[in-house]
């Protein structure tokens, strides 16, 4: 149990682009890592940071975002942290690059790096001390990422959802980058069961739907195009450095 009370974990969202930020930290040793900071939430995460009393070592990205600009820059500025985003991911200005399957550890925080590509080709999910699952844009609750730019691919983050996460424990806590429809979390059991993207039928997980039928779905979603798309790629691929 001591760990319990050792971990600190936050929800942290962001109204402009409803993007969530996790801080988890470790209040022994006194550190934390932010995963998906948002540019303009960077005050608030100090002050946050500053009010548990822990120093930020890492932040950490999902992908590279298409519709807000990280505060990764600003963070690594301000608190020397050290920046890590996924492995092949269109960028140089990252300190370090995770791997698929490789744990990255913070006194009693460990984190599980697993490759979900498909809303973009280098995207990571990120399972926390094996009881939560962070998924960034692959697994939204009862919904997914897009994929249709960054070279995204619906056949891909369909094989990512339901050969990476949906084989994680039905218990497992889902933390996702995004919520549009005021969710905050759901669990793996859940959304096998109730995700419309993946089930015909709602309720029923045996109505799963086929890889086809989901990237048939996929192409005909016709979403406009995020209004950050422009400044937030280019940005992003500094690490969230604005020119
Ligand atoms: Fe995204």
């Amino acid at each position: 149990m001591e760990s319990v009370e050792r971990i600190l974990f936050r929800q942290l969202f962001d109204p402009e682009s409803s993007t969530y930020t996790y801080l988890i930290a470790d209040v022994y040793i006194q550190e934390a890592i932010l995963v998906d900071p948002v540019l303009e939430q960077v005050d608030r995460d100090l002050q946050t940071l500053e009010e548990l009393g822990v120093t930020l070592r890492y932040c950490l990205e999902t992908h590279i975002h298409a519709d807000h600009i990280t505060g990764t820059d600003q963070l690594r500025k301000l608190t020397r942290c050290r920046s890590i985003v996924p492995q092949n991911p269109h960028t140089i200005c990252a300190d370090r690059q995770i791997q698929d399957g490789e744990i990255l550890r913070l006194g009693d925080i460990q984190i599980q790096a697993i490759a979900t590509p498909g809303h973009t080709d280098s995207h990571f999910a990120y399972l926390i001390n094996d009881d939560r699952v962070l998924t960034g844009d692959s697994l939204l609750i009862r919904s997914c990422g897009r994929t249709d730019f960054q070279n995204g691919d619906a056949g891909k983050l369909y094989d990512s959802i339901t050969q990476r996460l949906f084989t994680l424990p039905d218990t497992t806590l889902v933390y996702p980058g995004h919520d549009y429809w005021g969710h905050a979390i759901s669990t793996i059991g859940e959304e096998k069961c109730w995700n419309p993207r993946f089930v015909d039928s709602p309720g029923d997980p045996a109505t799963r739907k086929s890889r086809a039928a989901f990237i048939e779905l996929m192409a005909n979603l016709d979403l406009p195009i995020p209004h950050k798309m422009v400044e937030a790629v280019p940005a992003n691929e500094l690490c969230g450095k604005t020119l």
